[in-house]
């Protein structure tokens, strides 16, 4: 089979440039840089992720609301550190037809600050709470440096989850509940990732504190896949969003924001993909089995039938399968589906029905193996499953083998990946870290660990409070 022009393990920004273009993920050629255009694969894709964050939505009793594009200055300017955060990467709307709008309108590049005036109107009393929503939508933000497919783009494709609370530890509940569904979300996608408490000078614009979902990509760098921010009251304050005790006092709500974006398909792209195209896990695969007809002269008919009955049956199992009867060789269509990163690959051909059995092909390792007929339904499953379990156990292991915690940064310095250094809690050293190893501070673990406190920070020697992580990032 032909294999890209680029090699994942040799030239990974490139080769995932290709594959993304390959694959028909979409075009970048749309006259406006980071603006790309969806193609029907990768949006078909991506509505397959989303339908996983619905999923998880309803079974934590969100509700999906959608709110418009466009938010008057005025609102947006009500809370000072949003606007400082987010202030050079707005879109502005000056004008409406030929007449100067007397207030500039902006497009979203997160939804605070068209939702929180609602939220002031809706909430009235405790029994209002919590409100969760949540919303999936185009976000805008100027990007000035490089755009790269779903990784860097100017337009994105963006989940951001809403809710207010009674007071911080309901809102401490919810970003529990966020961790949750994060982890079970990106269980299905066969992806490991870190959880790591943002540092102050890096938190949300606005937000209390950050949690970032983190995954690490095959070059070594880390991809930001999504937050989940605790805000206290810092915009129920100046967005006057309260409700009445049952006491009949007035209480500031507390707020927690959960985001994601189309980064999750840059992640699956590069975590999953090898030089033949795509890899999909299979829960989120547009088609999870491919079944290609091996026809011969005279049995065709015969061959065609038994796809068509394998591909009803596994309909009926909820399995998403395609027949391929186009008239191509069967190694083009091996080749067209293998870079679409079909997980399964069925060949019927006679001499297998001759056999009453079916050959399958794993898309992740290549095996190949015939089983019979009759029991195909229950192989399928089982091989699916494996694969999920396959994909997950190889990104873990790369994972693990590329996180490193030290105690200097000269051996930081030789390590790819993630570097955990012990840190005493002042920015300046963590700052001064990260220059010397050129890359970010990912933030803290978010779990306890008293083991940090044996050593101290590598920049000015008082003892370390935490350990901080390090890495170069996309
Ligand atoms: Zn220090």
């Amino acid at each position: 089979m032909p294999e890209t022009k680029y090699k994942k393990d040799e030239d990974f920004n490139e080769w995932y440039n290709e594959i993304v273009e390959l694959a028909d993920l979409c075009d970048k050629r749309y006259p406006i840089k980071g603006m790309n255009v969806w193609r029907p694969y990768g949006w078909k894709l991506m509505n397959h992720v989303d339908r996983q964050i619905r999923e998880e939505m309803e079974k934590t009793n969100h509700q999906e609301v959608y709110f418009p594009l466009l938010i008057p200055e005025s609102l947006f300017k009500k809370e000072e550190e949003h606007i400082e955060g987010f202030g050079s990467e707005v879109y502005w709307i000056t004008h409406a037809g030929t007449n100067e709008l007397e207030e500039r309108w902006l497009l979203r590049p997160t939804s605070e600050t068209a939702m929180y005036p609602m939220f002031s109107i809706w909430i009235r009393s405790h029994a209002d709470l919590p409100l969760k929503i949540f919303q999936i939508v185009n976000t805008f933000r100027y990007e000035t440096k490089q755009t790269r497919a779903f990784i860097r783009v100017r337009e994105i494709h963006f989940f951001e989850a809403h809710t207010c609370h009674v007071d911080f530890e309901d809102a401490e509940k919810q970003v529990k509940e966020d961790r949750e569904i994060a982890d079970r979300l990106l269980k299905k996608l066969c992806m490991p990732y870190i959880f790591c408490k943002r540092p102050e000078w890096d938190k949300f614009a606005g937000a209390f504190y950050t949690i970032s979902i983190d995954v690490l990509m095959p070059s070594g760098r880390t991809l930001q896949l999504g937050s989940i921010h605790q805000y206290q009251d810092n915009f129920s304050k100046p967005y006057e969003i309260s409700y009445e005790t049952e006491g009949g006092e007035h209480n500031y709500c507390h707020q927690t924001t959960y985001g994601m974006s189309e980064r999750i398909l840059g992640a699956l792209i590069g975590i999953h993909g090898d030089n033949k195209g795509l890899v999909m896990p299979p829960a989120v695969a547009p088609t999870q089995v491919v079944i290609i007809p091996i026809i011969f002269k005279g049995k065709e008919k015969e061959v065609l039938d038994a796809c068509e009955i394998l591909s009803k049956k596994l309909a009926e199992k909820n399995i998403k399968s395609h027949v391929d009867n186009r008239d191509i060789s069967p190694g083009t269509k091996y080749y067209d589906w293998e870079l679409k990163g079909v997980p399964l690959r069925i060949e019927i051909g006679p001499r297998d029905l001759d056999k009453k059995e079916i050959i399958l092909v794993r898309r992740d390792t290549g095996e190949k193996k015939s089983v019979s007929q009759d029991a195909s339904i229950e192989t399928i499953t089982v091989e699916l499953d494996n694969i999920s379990k396959s994909l997950y156990e190889n990104a873990k292991k790369f994972l693990d083998e590329n996180m490193h915690r030290v105690q200097s940064v000269e051996e930081a310095k030789n390590k790819k990946g993630i570097v955990e250094l012990p840190w005493c809690g002042n920015d300046d050293c963590a700052l001064e870290i990260e220059n010397i190893l050129d890359g970010n501070t990912l933030g803290e673990p978010i779990e306890d660990d008293e083991e940090c406190k044996k050593y101290s920070c590598p920049m000015c020697g008082k003892p370390a409070e935490t350990w901080m992580r390090f890495a170069k990032t996309y």
